[in-house]
């Protein structure tokens, strides 16, 4: 599942939302050149590597994509994405809509979500409350512009009124998801392993 939003949309609490909900859900960590915010940790919130570790993974084809926003490198391990997908569960992908775009072309059958605050007015404050400085709020509302033009290519539209509401609606978004026949079609052949080609009698 991919979550895409502009800078101050929700997607890092969303997340979190979902991760409390609901055990399907993991999140499959990032890797970023940008440096760790007071309050960050290694490997739980993000991969923090210098741009040579960058531009090593990135050769070597471990990189399922990888964008650069706001002047730092970001990208997803290969192998934080299949860990979580080996233990049965759900990854959680937090990019952004060019990393959201690259998932989408490799893997069609990846969910794509973009949130969206319900107005402009929010947005902008959701952005100050976080403590973003005027400058850097001005070049997120300035990106966010590109970033809203592609929102029709998403799957699904959420919009992040109430966080809780937004949280459960992106959880019924993978329940659905999870029931389409075409995911399910090993349940399907097993069934019809059952009943053979033989007429059974009840
Ligand atoms: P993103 O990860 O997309 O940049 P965040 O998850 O950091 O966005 O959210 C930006 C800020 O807005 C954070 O301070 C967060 O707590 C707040 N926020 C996000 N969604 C809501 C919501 N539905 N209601 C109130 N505050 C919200
Ligand atoms: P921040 O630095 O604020 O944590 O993230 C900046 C932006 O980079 C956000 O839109 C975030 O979702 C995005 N991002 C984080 N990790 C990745 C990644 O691995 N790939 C891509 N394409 N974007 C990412």
């Amino acid at each position: 599942m991919v979550i895409s939003a502009p800078s101050g949309g929700g997607k890092t609490v969303v997340r979190s939302g979902l991760l409390k909900l609901d055990k399907r859900f993991a999140f499959s960590v990032t890797c970023t050149t940008r440096p760790q915010r007071p309050g960050e940790v290694d490997g739980r919130d993000y991969y923090f590597v210098s741009a040579e570790q960058f531009g090593k993974l990135r050769k070597e084809g471990k990189l399922l994509e990888w964008a650069v926003v706001h002047g730092n490198y970001y990208g997803t391990p290969v192998k934080s994405v299949i860990e979580v997908l080996k233990k049965g569960r759900i990854p959680v992908m937090t990019i952004d809509v060019k990393g959201a775009r690259s998932v989408k072309r490799l893997f069609p059958e990846a969910v794509t979500v973009f949130l969206l605050p319900p107005d402009l007015k929010t947005l902008v404050q959701r952005l100050r409350g976080r403590g973003e400085a005027p400058e850097n709020v001005s070049v997120r509302l300035e990106t966010a512009r590109s970033e809203i033009k592609v929102a029709s290519g998403f799957d699904y539209l959420v919009i992040n009124d109430k966080l809780p509401e937004a949280v459960r609606e992106v959880a019924a978004i993978a329940d659905l998801e999870t029931r389409k026949t075409g995911r399910n079609l090993d349940k399907v052949k097993a069934f019809r392993k059952q009943l053979g080609k033989k007429s059974h009698k009840p």
